[in-house]
């Protein structure tokens, strides 16, 4: 009898455009990969991430728009069902297993229904912070969300249905208004015809979140990370990573300098910049720096000019983007002062760095309530053996 051959199966992956949504994606890719599927990582044009050798594995394609920067709203399915169709007429060969889209490529989901593709949703921010963007929705049909409205005076109230958080935590944007923010929560919330949902945490940090999403939703949600612990981690920077920081670290004592870095898309003032510096400098520890490019507002200066202005260069080191996981994971880094991004949190409890919280915008205000723990957590067998 003629053996028939197993036909091969492929994901096709669909991250958001920021480097906070691509890294996990990636991450999700090359766990998926090492189970046996093939992968596609469909990618807009804006933030295209270049497929270095270490991403050799996927294959890569681009949908045909232009996403504009801040108006995911005005995405549609259209030129995604496009690129799904090209991706279809090789089904004879490799049946597309499932489509995996980030919450916020919420467009996806109509396309993909289209095709009954089956699609889960990623989730790359915490369980708890988007078990607020679900009660955000419900307070905003309610009241309006008043309370979040400057002059209020009731921002430092507990959200009944939350509690303990504060209604000045609930991830509202400093990009958007309530109105836009709650506007785009309510896409993210709708699970349409998604299977399930993955989320890069923890069960025993957020068991009670995701329990309560999975009520919500009616359907499976799992926590599998953190991710990067999962796999080794590919390189996924948009920005050149200066591998030069390491060398400086290893010339540092065990525990003794401060690493800072805010993210990708926080802004500060220069005024912030300047306080901080000062800071650094009157606290006597050595520390890594790294000032993206063009995120200090307000200064005629380069950002480096700015710092090096008031900053003792042999105890500071400043770089425009550094190798994070591997300088978290540096027995020189005794602190890590960030601005609470999820993946930040996540890879600063993974090596147990002490964080000092400087949350700026959206789920980081929730996340700065976790700090780090000192002493490091082992969850790689547990989550391997979840994913
Ligand atoms: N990151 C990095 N080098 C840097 C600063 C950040 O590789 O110099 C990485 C960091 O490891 C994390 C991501 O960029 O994986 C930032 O994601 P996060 O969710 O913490 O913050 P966001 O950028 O989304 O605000």
């Amino acid at each position: 009898m003629e053996e028939k051959l197993a036909r091969r199966r492929r994901v096709v992956l669909v991250p958001a455009p920021a480097q906070g949504h691509i890294t996990p994606m990636l991450q999700l890719a090359r766990a998926l990969h090492f189970k046996g599927f093939s992968v596609t990582v469909a990618q807009t044009k804006f933030n295209y991430l270049n497929p270095s050798t270490d991403l050799s594995d996927f294959q890569f394609v681009t949908i045909p728009e232009t996403l504009p920067e801040s108006d995911l709203k005005n995405l549609g399915p259209g030129r995604f069902k496009e690129l799904l169709s090209q991706l279809l007429v090789n089904e004879e060969e490799e049946e597309i297993a499932c489509v995996i889209y980030d919450e916020f490529m919420y467009f996806v989901e109509a396309a993909v229904k289209e095709f009954k593709l089956r699609n889960v949703i990623l989730s790359t921010t915490s369980a708890s912070a988007f078990v607020c963007h679900f009660v955000m929705c419900k307070l905003y049909a309610k009241d309006g969300l008043a309370h979040l409205k400057e002059g209020d005076g009731r921002e430092e109230e507990l959200v009944p249905e939350l509690n303990p958080i504060r209604y000045k935590d609930l991830p509202t944007s400093v990009f958007a208004s309530v109105e836009c923010s709650v506007e785009l929560f309510k896409n993210t919330c709708y699970k349409g015809t998604a299977s399930s949902m993955i989320i890069n945490t923890v069960r025993c940090l957020e068991m009670l979140s995701v329990e309560w999403l999975q009520q919500e939703l009616e359907i499976p949600v799992f926590p599998i990370g953190p991710l990067h612990m999962v796999v080794t981690a590919p390189r996924t920077s948009l920005l050149e990573e200066n591998e030069s920081c390491i060398e400086w670290l290893n010339k540092q004592e065990s525990s003794s300098g401060v690493y800072i870095s805010l993210g990708s898309m926080s802004l500060m003032e220069t005024k912030e910049v300047l306080e901080m510096a000062s800071g650094l400098v009157s606290s006597n520890q050595h520390f890594l720096w790294v000032i993206r490019p063009g995120s200090v507002l307000g200064s005629e200066m380069s950002e480096e000019e700015l710092v090096r202005k008031m900053v003792t260069l042999d105890r500071g080191y400043i770089v425009k983007w550094a190798p994070q996981k591997q300088v978290l994971a540096h027995s020189a880094v005794g602190a890590f002062w960030s601005h609470c991004g999820w993946n930040s949190t996540l890879e600063s409890l993974g090596e147990g760095v002490p964080m000092i919280c400087r949350p700026f915008t959206t789920d980081q205000k929730g996340n700065a309530s976790r700090g780090g723990p000192r002493k490091k957590i082992n969850w790689g067998q547990k989550v391997a053996n979840e994913v």
